[in-house]
């Protein structure tokens, strides 16, 4: 095991790096960096497409910050006798925002449709009175928009990004914000503007609490199954083989 371990911060997973944290200190870690910073909450799906996607890959060994979410990697690491706190990305996003609203730092929200983005900019207002918007953006644009967006959020003066467009296509559009010199931190958070909305509901804390969230989320949106299975499986079958195999060398 102790070669699986890169330094005592963090570990791989089929050779993907997981920050081994608590909430706390990766919190920390976003609000005291000066300079750009990619934070990822990464799931199994999203190395299955790494696996098969060399610059979704690389994106994912850049990260600045990659925090495990989600049962599947917490398993994976359980199972390498590594002990992490699952940190879900929808909860350590809000705490990012609501320090942001603290310290009177700007923040910018992108993706999700208008709808839901106006709601969740709203209730967000409501929950935290200080907080300071600078740039709101729903998700669906094209292509050609994505330089004029990024110039927008780079003059909005934010200084922390919410990127909602859904895994890949948050982690590539935070990666073109990098390499277009915004010096923001910036995370991926799925379906969390869906969330904070208010229009779609977390699991019950006990389901949350018993790593069942996904279950939840799979029963109350059957489309979501094909997404997992056979995903999750899959993953941690490679994840037993290959720690079978570095365990026999
Ligand atoms: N979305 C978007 N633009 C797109 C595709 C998706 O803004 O082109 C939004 C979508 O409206 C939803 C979020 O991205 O708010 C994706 O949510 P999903 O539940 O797929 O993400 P997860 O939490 O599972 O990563």
């Amino acid at each position: 095991m102790g070669k699986l371990v890169m330094d005592k911060k963090r570990t791989l997973v089929l050779g993907y790096p997981i920050d081994l944290t608590t909430k706390e200190d990766a919190l920390k870690r976003v609000t005291t960096v000066q300079d750009f910073m990619q934070i990822v909450t990464i799931n199994p799906e999203m190395i299955e497409f790494a696996q098969k996607n060399q610059e979704f890959s690389q994106i994912l060994k850049d990260a600045d910050l990659i925090i495990p979410d989600g049962v599947g990697v917490k398993l994976a690491l359980k199972f390498r006798k590594v002990n992490q706190e699952q940190i879900a990305g929808c909860d350590f996003a809000k705490d990012i925002i609501k320090n942001a609203a603290l310290n009177g730092e700007k923040i910018a929200l992108l993706g999700a449709k208008e709808d839901v983005l106006s709601l969740c900019a709203e209730k967000l207002s409501k929950e935290f009175q200080q907080l300071d918007i600078a740039y709101k953006r729903n998700g669906y644009f094209s292509n050609d928009d994505e330089n004029q967006i990024i110039e927008e959020i780079k003059q909005s003066g934010a200084k922390y990004l919410f990127v909602a467009l859904g895994s890949p296509k948050q982690e590539f559009f935070i990666k073109k914000c990098k390499d277009y010199g915004c010096k923001i931190r910036a995370i991926g958070v799925g379906g969390s503007f869906d969330v904070w909305s208010g229009l779609t509901q977390r699991a019950p804390e006990i389901w949350q609490k018993l790593g069942l969230e996904w279950l939840y989320r799979t029963i109350k949106q059957p489309q979501r199954f094909k997404r997992i299975f056979p995903t999750l499986p899959k993953f941690l079958f490679k994840v037993i083989i290959t720690s079978s195999r570095e365990c026999e060398k």
